[in-house]
Formats: C-alpha cells, structure tokens, sequence
C-alpha cells in the first residue's frame, strides 16, 4: 500500500499531497468507493456541501479501521451559506458525523455577491473554536487573496483551483509561493480530456505508467496538492502510486507547455454566479 507524503501548511498542520474527490458520485456509492480508497492507501478526502455526498464520506469513515486522526476531511462552504458559516459548518459535521474537518474552504469567492471576506472573518472563528482544523479558499483569484490579506489577518492555508496541464495557473501559484499558501489541484486531471494527448502519451510510455500517473507525478513534482477523482477501483490506486519514480525536468517543460489559453474546464472564478 502506497504511503502519501504530506506538505506543510502555514498553520503548522500537513495535508497529504494526494487525496481522493468525491464530486459526482451519488451519495448511495459514496461510502463503497470511498472505502475502496481507504484501502488503497488514500488517507484524504474532498467533499463539498453541494456535493451531496458528506453523509456517504461520513459512512465510510465510520467504518474503516484506520483512525479518524489519521484522515483528512475536507467540505466545502456553498455560495448561498457564506451569510451563515457556522449553521452550514454545523449542518455538513452533522452529516459527516464527526465533530470536526480538516479543512474547511470557502467554495467560491462569489465576487458579485460580495460576501467572501465576512465569511472568511467567520471560518476563522470555526477554526479557534475547533470546528475546523484549518481554513482555506477554492477558486480565489490572486485579487481575492490580496483582500482577504488586506481585510483580514489570516492568509488562507490552502487555495483549491482547477489546475492541470491545460490549465497551468503560473500566476496564481506564483502568488501562493510568495504568501505561504499551499496550491491545491480540482480536475488535476483535466477530467480525463488531455490523457489521450501525444505528449504524455509518449511520456507514459517511457515511463512504463499511464497517462494519469505522469500528470499527478507533474503536480507533485510542482509541489501542489491533488485529488483526483475515479469510481474504478483500479485507477483509484494507479492514481496514488505516483511517489516511486520521476519525471525530467524535460518532461516537466513539455507538460507545462501543454497549457492553453482555453484550457479552463469549469467557471471564471470572477464572472461565476454560483448556478
Ligand atoms: P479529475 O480531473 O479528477 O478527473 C476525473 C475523471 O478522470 C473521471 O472521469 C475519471 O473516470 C477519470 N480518471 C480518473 N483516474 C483516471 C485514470 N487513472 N485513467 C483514466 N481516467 C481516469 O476531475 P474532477 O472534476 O472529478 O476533479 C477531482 C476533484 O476535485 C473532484 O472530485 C472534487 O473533489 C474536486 N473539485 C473541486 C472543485 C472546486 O470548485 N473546488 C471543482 C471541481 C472538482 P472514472 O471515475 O470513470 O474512473
């Protein structure tokens, strides 16, 4: 069983550099696949509120044998509950039934709504209080850290962005490196649509891996965070056993030139409305 290394947060906690997303999978199938991911090694896990599925994750985590101190949860704060923070913190623990998560992001920064520094101010609160362990964002433009930073005095421990070979994201990453906040990859693997691509293709096959494995051994060797979702037990472990070999610092050049001015597979974080 693959053991995952962790990376320093800026809170003095660690996450696991790769974790399994749950997004997409009926709350009826989420405690088998997230079980199945236990097994295979996997000690994080990345849920949501509108995922609809913290119950299934809360399942499974109820009947594994590996130690609740031992896991990593994270949820997610939805759009319409940045008003109240704690209510909705309380609602997913509930469903989650544990009496705290690792990590708690704001899911979206919901610019025209402009709530998001208000409920930062609150998830600090949840986190003194131990309801969270630690609190970070999703989906923040570096515009958005700069005013939580501005607005507030806690940076964020993590930003949780789409990012993946067709989406680099070299600024905000840049930004995260000069603040001390950890780089967490949504859709690391672009949801499947680049691993048909030539370059990695060629790349795998050097490699003697699949596709999938040499774009997560990209995100590790960048430093972020990944986690990637499958509901075939297969991948679930390929997807970790991405510690035992390396990629060139070629390789690594060619895969970051895969980035695509139209690389993006979800929302604007600036123009999303939250529908
Ligand atoms: P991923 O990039 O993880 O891709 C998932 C897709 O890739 C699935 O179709 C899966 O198929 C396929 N796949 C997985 N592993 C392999 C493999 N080894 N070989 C071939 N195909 C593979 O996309 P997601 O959008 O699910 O993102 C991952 C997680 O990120 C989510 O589950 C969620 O936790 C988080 N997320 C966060 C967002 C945010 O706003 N904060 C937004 C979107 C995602 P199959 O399941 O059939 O095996």
């Amino acid at each position: 069983m693959t053991t995952v290394p962790s990376v320093p947060l800026n809170d003095g906690t660690a996450i696991p550099q790769v974790g399994y997303g749950v997004l997409m999978i009926p709350d009826d199938e989420t405690e088998a696949v997230v079980t199945t991911a236990i097994e295979a090694g996997y000690r994080s896990i990345d849920t949501a509120t509108i995922y609809g599925n913290e119950a299934g994750v809360g399942a499974a985590i109820a009947a594994s044998n590996v130690p609740r101190d031992e896991l990593y949860v994270t949820t997610k704060l939805w759009n319409t509950d940045q008003d109240r923070p704690r209510a909705a913190l309380e609602s997913s623990l509930e469903r989650l039934g544990l009496s705290s998560v690792d990590l708690y992001l704001i899911h979206w920064p919901m610019p025209a709504q402009d709530r998001y520094v208000d409920a930062w101010r609150a998830l600090r609160e949840l986190r003194d209080e131990g309801l969270a362990r630690t609190i970070g964002v999703s989906n923040f433009e570096v515009h958005h850290l700069e005013r939580l930073e501005r607005e507030t005095d806690v940076v964020p421990a993590v930003n949780q962005i789409e990012l993946h070979p067709r989406l680099v994201q070299p600024e905000l990453r840049a930004f995260h490196a000069a603040h001390g906040i950890v780089t967490e990859a949504w859709s690391p693997l672009a949801r499947g649509a680049l691993l048909d691509d030539p370059t990695l293709v060629s790349i795998a096959r050097a490699h003697d891996r699949a596709p999938a494995q040499v774009v997560l051994r990209w995100h590790v060797q960048l430093g972020n965070v990944a986690i990637p979702k499958s509901a075939t037990p297969e991948r679930i472990a390929a997807n970790l056993a991405v510690f035992d070999f390396a990629l060139t610092d070629d390789e690594m050049a060619s895969i970051s030139a895969l980035n695509a001015p139209d690389g993006r597979t979800g929302p604007h974080p600036d123009t999303y409305d939250g529908s």
